[in-house]
């Protein structure tokens, strides 16, 4: 059965090799163990020097076919076009620079980007046995992520989806206004509660803590709004929510609420599901998509 590796830039470097959609072994950076690092703060030379080291070690254990990239950002033709949770990485010939870092190492192959939200929408698909299906997938961590699978041209930025009018809703990570991001970013609820952590904001919502209840409302009005537009212009369907931060959203809450946002008859049908293990689905997705691009 052909391999390929499937690579992740996600708080941490990860690699893992991936044979009929199942992740076999994998490479993390730092190692765990090892002093925490904020990929934000490692050159862009160290970034492309750790992932294709640890490509080469995973082939040393047989061929591989080809190798795909999540990346976050707006990644298109090998190129990362804008990244604003890991800014070093704009503008990198993502594909052409990594493809030819691993042939002077011996390994001659394909080497594709993508989006890394659109690499977990990917996995899904793969292992969900779904491939021919629309898969969309919010993944909610310090950036709001958006992935689709089948990939389609066009941009998909959705976590940058104007969700309010209010002018002095500004913490997005791009600096835009009324943004998704900047209500349900991790680093945008750091900023709006400069007094309480994302958790903690969660758990006062618990005991009924009074602002803590408005954000939790305006948090899940804010998915709801984001996904009410998509359905309205790519069509009901399957919503999947990946992340650290998915452990904050309640389901039932985020159903009514986009009933009361989409009512068009042929609209109707959409639902959500949270899933574990984006990392590993993400490695899957970006393997399988560079396989089938
Ligand atoms: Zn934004």
């Amino acid at each position: 059965m052909p391999r390929s590796i499937g690579v992740l830039a996600s708080r941490y470097l990860w690699a893992g090799v991936v044979e009929n959609a199942r992740l076999g072994a994998v490479r993390i950076f730092p190692e765990p163990g090892e002093p925490h690092l904020d990929l934000k703060a490692l050159p862009i030379d160290e970034i492309l020097a750790v992932i294709s080291r640890q490509i080469v070690e995973l082939a040393a254990d047989g061929p591989i076919e080809s190798v795909g990239a999540g990346l976050p950002g707006i990644v298109r033709c090998g190129v990362v076009e804008e990244s604003p949770n890991l800014g070093q990485i704009k503008g990198l010939h993502v594909a052409d620079e990594l493809r030819a870092r691993l042939k002077s190492d011996g390994i001659d192959v394909p080497v594709m980007a993508l989006n890394d939200a659109d690499a977990i929408a990917a996995g899904i698909a793969a292992t969900h046995d779904t491939l021919d299906r629309t898969v969309r997938v919010w993944y909610l961590g310090d950036g709001i992520g958006f992935g689709r699978h089948p990939h389609t041209g066009g941009v998909w930025e959705a976590g940058h989806a104007v969700v309010t009018l209010d002018p002095r809703e500004r913490f997005c990570g791009c600096g835009g206004v009324g943004h998704l991001e900047g209500i349900m970013g991790h680093r945008a609820m750091r900023l709006r509660f400069l007094d309480m952590e994302p958790e903690e904001i969660f758990v006062a919502a618990r005991h009924g803590d009074a602002r803590a209840l408005e954000f939790r409302d305006l948090w899940h009005r804010a998915l709801a709004a984001a996904t009410s537009t998509c359905v309205h212009l790519d069509g009901p369907g399957r919503f999947y929510i990946a992340g650290p931060n998915a452990e904050f959203v309640d389901l039932n809450v985020l159903d009514d609420l986009l009933h009361e946002m989409v009512t068009m008859t042929p609209l109707q049908g959409s639902y959500f599901e949270i899933v574990q293990t984006s990392h590993d689905l993400a490695l899957i997705g970006a393997a399988v998509a560079s396989r089938l691009r």
